[in-house]
């Protein structure tokens, strides 16, 4: 998760965002506030590492500056993400720069009433001028109050929004990284899920694989008995992929009807296991055809399978799994093979 902070936090970071933007020449645009975001929620370390000496050495962040800065650290969000700070951010932040100059004026205004009453009492003074004096006070320092309760509401109620934006952002990536037909992930899904486990091999300390599976004579399927009967074949297979793995385990679509599934903490044999009870789940199960009640079995899918070995990636991984479902295929269908060396 990008931005996993709660109103509290989200809110306490506003405040700090807007101390810090205000001492620098950039315009208070969505992308700024993005920079400074990240940057005081402590979430970007390549950013952080970007920014701290220019901040060290007393520089004023320009327009120039802040733009680098975002394309460059910031801005790998999705176009539906950037959308959402152009537009939320920006009015969030218009309303706060009106109430807090609102605040200010106000402050300003108190300042030069206490600097009048000041000057009021170096002179003489009678008792009724006195009190007349306190009153004013009073009165004054009551609608300064009055402004500050309006200014703490103001920001409450932005804080509110951010927790909103956020969660907005949030659900925005989510959807980036979903194949929009099954719901299960898509490509990029994929590589964020599998990131942390090859970052990170030795927490799967069983080792880790990789299937990757396809529908066996698909073409024949959508000629049979038309495409939308095709995805719906498509949608059947991936909730079967789901029911058959476990929470840690990610499903994903990365092709019109190939799946890849990452078994993190499972060696070959336990791949294997799951691989063929998903197999002839697929083989024995049938699928009502949309005009009729015809059912139609008959379908299956093919499997490759690949373990990680040291140093491996994702991508060669990958292709390890496609040269082993390629071995299934050339073995007659509705198979699965494991990847070897030789
Ligand atoms: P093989 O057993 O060798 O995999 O045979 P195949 O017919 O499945 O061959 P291939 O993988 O080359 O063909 C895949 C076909 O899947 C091609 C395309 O018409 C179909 N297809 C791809 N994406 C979609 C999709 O999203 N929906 C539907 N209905 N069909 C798709
Ligand atoms: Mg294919
Ligand atoms: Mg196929």
């Amino acid at each position: 998760m990008k931005y996993p902070h709660e109103t509290a936090a989200s809110g306490e970071i506003l405040r700090l965002i807007l101390q810090k933007m205000v001492l620098h020449p950039a315009a208070f645009t969505p992308p700024n506030y993005a920079v400074w975001y990240e940057y005081l929620a402590g979430i970007n370390p390549a950013l952080i590492r970007a920014m701290g000496p220019l901040l060290e050495g007393d520089a004023r962040l320009d327009d120039d500056t802040v733009e680098k800065l975002y394309s460059q650290y910031v801005s790998e969000c999705s176009s539906d993400i950037q959308k959402f700070l152009r537009g939320g951010i920006r009015q969030l932040l218009g309303k706060l720069v009106e109430s807090t100059a609102e605040a200010t004026r106000e402050a300003v205004h108190f300042g030069s009433r206490l600097q009048t009453h000041g000057d009021a009492l170096k002179g003489d003074i009678d008792s009724a001028k006195l009190r007349s004096l306190i009153e004013n006070l009073a009165g004054d320092t009551g609608k300064m109050q009055g402004s500050m309760q309006t200014l703490e509401a103001q920001l409450e109620a932005s804080k509110q929004e951010v927790e909103t934006l956020n969660k907005e952002i949030e659900s925005a990536r989510a959807e980036a990284l979903t194949d929009p037909l099954t719901q299960v992930l898509n490509r990029r899904g994929l590589e964020a899920a599998a990131q942390p486990i090859f970052d990170d091999p030795a927490s799967s300390g069983n080792g880790f694989c990789l299937l990757m599976l396809d529908i066996d004579h698909f073409k024949k399927v959508n000629d049979t008995y038309g495409h939308l009967f095709g995805d719906k074949v498509i949608c059947a297979i991936a909730n079967t992929l789901k029911s058959k793995v476990k929470g840690q385990d990610a499903v994903a679509r990365i092709g019109g009807e190939e799946f890849v599934v990452l078994l993190p903490d499972t060696n070959i044999n336990g791949a294997f296991i799951v691989a063929e009870h998903i197999r002839q789940a697929i083989e024995s199960g049938k699928i009502r055809r949309l005009d009729s009640s015809e059912h139609i079995g008959g379908i299956s899918i093919s499997v490759g399978i690949a373990s990680h070995t040291t140093g491996a990636t994702l991508l060669e991984l990958l292709d390890r799994a496609d040269k082993a479902l390629y071995a299934a295929k050339q073995g007659g269908r509705n198979r699965t093979s494991v990847f070897t060396l030789h």
